[in-house]
């Protein structure tokens, strides 16, 4: 089962998304603010818009892959906006890592205005855009969900509808907090080890086969162990997801000590310059700790 979809954001992720969307046959109509980044998407098949709106227009579905809760809340309520000019079909899905709260808003106010509303975050990095191999957790009405659900298999593998609104960012801020915690682990482990002496490849490869194995460990040590901090998921959108986290965690009073313990650690990563990088970089943390 094939359509047509309006595709807002065409960054890191949501280039990968749109393009692995019309391999799977539907027809998309993708918009950035930035213009390269819509010349790119048509390079591979997409046709381009010049607004959310006009890229929702003929759409049975409206998909946003965006930085932060206020860039959707732009794209929802600002002019040319999707609240105003919904898609045709009356159906928008939000794959962006923003606020739980924020997200109920977003769906009372379309409902109101008669338009379903999915939050569907992902897991899976650049890598599982790539290749059409995202995790896809998605909140909302059951009925919703399921009208978005082709949509999600042109993009993803594992695909779960996790609950009421808002259930699937609750749901994503669980994955994140594991792995900023994870990074951190391995970037420690990789600090002690290499002040052992011991070949820190071969180190991997090892642990990789026991109890230690994790997908930051598999997917993101070569980089640590190459010193190279570059692409990947930015170390400033790691910090936004770790502040959603706290924020979701207050309003509920659960303590999080080591979310709070690794959060010090990205704040001081982008003090010194590194928002910008991969948030595996968090290995410069420990090589500045270590006077490397
Ligand atoms: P990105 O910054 O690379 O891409 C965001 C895109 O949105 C950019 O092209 C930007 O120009 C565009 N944009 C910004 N404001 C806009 C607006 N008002 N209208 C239209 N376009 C606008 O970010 P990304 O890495 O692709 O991540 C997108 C979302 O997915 C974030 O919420 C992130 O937390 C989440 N996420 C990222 C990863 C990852 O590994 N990169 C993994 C899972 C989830």
């Amino acid at each position: 089962q094939t359509g047509s979809v309006g595709f807002i954001g065409l960054g890191t992720m949501g280039r990968e998304m749109a393009r692995n969307l019309i391999e799977a046959g539907h027809t998309v109509t993708a918009f950035d603010i930035v213009g390269d980044a819509v010349a790119a998407a048509v390079a591979a098949g997409a046709k381009p818009a010049k607004s959310p709106a006009e890229a929702a227009a003929n759409a049975d579905i409206a998909i946003t892959m965006l930085p932060d809760t206020p860039q959707v809340e732009e794209v929802i309520y600002g002019e040319g906006g999707l609240l105003a000019s919904p898609p045709r079909g009356r159906l928008i899905v939000d794959m962006s890592t923003i606020s739980p709260v924020a997200v109920r808003r977003m769906h009372a106010d379309l409902k109101a205005a008669g338009t379903d509303f999915i939050d569907a975050p992902v897991s899976g990095g650049p890598i599982g855009a790539k290749n059409a191999t995202l995790t896809i957790m998605a909140g909302g009405e059951a009925a919703a969900f399921a009208r978005a659900e082709p949509f999600f298999r042109g993009m993803g593998t594992t695909i779960t509808h996790v609950g009421a609104p808002g259930a699937g960012q609750a749901v994503k801020l669980c994955n994140q907090l594991i792995c900023g915690i994870n990074i951190q682990a391995v970037c420690e482990a990789i600090a002690l080890g290499r002040a052992s002496g011991v070949d820190l490849e071969q180190m991997r490869s090892v642990l990789l086969g026991g109890s230690a194995a994790s997908w930051m460990l598999d997917k993101l040590g070569p980089a640590m162990i190459a010193g190279d901090a570059d692409a990947g998921f930015r170390i400033d959108l790691m910090l936004k997801d770790l502040r959603l986290v706290q924020e979701q965690a207050q309003a509920l009073s659960v303590p999080l000590p080591g979310t709070a313990l690794v959060t010090s650690q990205y704040i001081e990563a982008r003090a010194h310059g590194e928002g910008g990088n991969g948030n595996q970089a968090l290995f410069r943390v420990y090589d500045r700790m270590t006077n490397r």
